[in-house]
């Protein structure tokens, strides 16, 4: 079997350049070389001598995401679809900030658990994203940056695109461990932010994992009723199961957890729901963030955002009980944003050989 070369590990790539007759520091350069520096091909390692070079490039082959679509948004969001080597698409956004530049990462392609504010979820999981594709997604972004803004990269990444990560769980974890690879990209863990739409069980054993991540909960509404309408999984785990291990998330990494909560005018943005919001996360003590996030508009979908006067109201309940609460700065709103959108709208076109540049969607709604 062909060995998955883009999510092997520094010791994983030593035992291969060994099984192929090498000095085991071979591996350590190969995984050098492709995500410190993010080689485009074996013919790029050049700290190998050229008939390694082609040897490797018959006994472990392996391909970079191409780019099909790139959406550019004034505030410096850039969004891109990346294409794997086997025709599979995900999105990744990259997001300028003062400190530096995040990544919005997908974890699978399409999403199985059906959130119904969200595009990804439209057509389910198509399939999993090894742990190479989501490095990829990140050296793809550095790449462009080489370029774009000299001397930086990536220095957060949330795993937020399409997809739960805590569904395609190995290969998450994987991914987060040789993310923080110094030989690699070099990421720190505590610049890593899980997101989950709250499966219980896996958000337990991430906090043993003993990775100092960032837990994000994506809550939306602080009753089961209005919750279960708005995410099926809700069902599976009811918010009761969600914050006991939230709580465990906290008790046992020291990590606050964040609370995503979506403002969807007039469903779950009322001043009776911020109460209801601040009971639900009290006994967390100081374990909890709410990340208030505007609504960005998907076509296919009813919701609306709420008014900024609704979305000011609800920030200043939740901070006058007690809870560390922010509204998201909005990103890319002209650019597709929410995520699942571009590869969406890109499915009715064909493929393209090389870059499509995408102009920017008229206007919310
Ligand atoms: S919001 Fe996240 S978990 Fe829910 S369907 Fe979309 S990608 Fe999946």
């Amino acid at each position: 079997m062909t060995p998955d070369v883009l999510s092997a590990g520094p010791q994983e790539l030593e035992a291969l350049l060994e099984e192929a007759g090498q000095p085991r520091f071979r591996g350590r350069q190969l995984f050098r070389a492709l995500w410190r520096e993010g080689v485009a091909d074996y013919a790029a390692v050049t700290v190998w001598p050229k008939a390694l070079r082609t040897a490797m490039a018959q006994r472990a082959p392996w391909g970079r995401a191409r780019c099909l679509a790139e959406q550019r948004s004034p505030d410096g969001t850039v969004k891109w679809l990346l294409a794997f080597p086997d025709g599979a698409r995900v999105e990744t956004v990259l997001l300028p900030h003062d400190y530096g530049y995040s990544l919005c990462v997908s974890s699978q392609v399409g999403c199985a658990m059906g959130c119904t504010f969200c595009a990804s979820g439209l057509s389910g999981r198509l399939r999993n994203l090894t742990a190479g594709e989501m490095l990829e997604q990140v050296r793809f972004a550095n790449t462009y940056l080489a370029e774009a803004d000299p001397g930086a990269r990536v220095s957060r990444v949330d795993l937020m695109g399409s997809g739960e990560p805590l569904d395609n769980y190995t290969a998450t974890v994987r991914f987060l461990r040789l993310a923080h690879e110094p030989e690699g990209l070099g990421l720190s863990y505590r610049h890593m932010t899980v997101s989950t739409s709250g499966l219980a069980p896996r958000i337990r054993r991430l906090a043993d994992e003993g990775l100092p991540v960032t837990l994000a909960v994506s809550l939306h509404a602080a009753d089961d009723e209005l919750r279960t309408r708005l995410m099926p999984v809700n069902q599976a785990y009811p918010l009761e199961a969600v914050m006991e291990a939230a709580a465990y998330y906290w008790r046992r990494t020291r990590r606050r957890v964040t609370f995503e909560y979506l403002l969807l005018r007039g469903l779950n943005d009322t001043p009776a729901q911020a109460r209801q919001l601040v009971a639900l996360l009290r006994p967390l003590d100081g374990g909890a963030h709410v990340n208030l996030i505007p609504w960005n508009p998907v076509p296919e979908l009813p919701w609306q955002a709420s008014t900024p006067a609704a979305a000011a109201r609800f920030l200043d309940l939740v901070q006058a009980g007690g809870i560390s609460c922010t509204i998201r700065k909005e990103f890319g709103r002209d650019i597709d944003a929410a995520c699942g959108q571009l590869r969406r709208r890109e499915e009715g076109m064909r493929d393209s050989q090389g870059l499509w540049v995408i102009p920017p969607r008229p206007g919310p709604g």
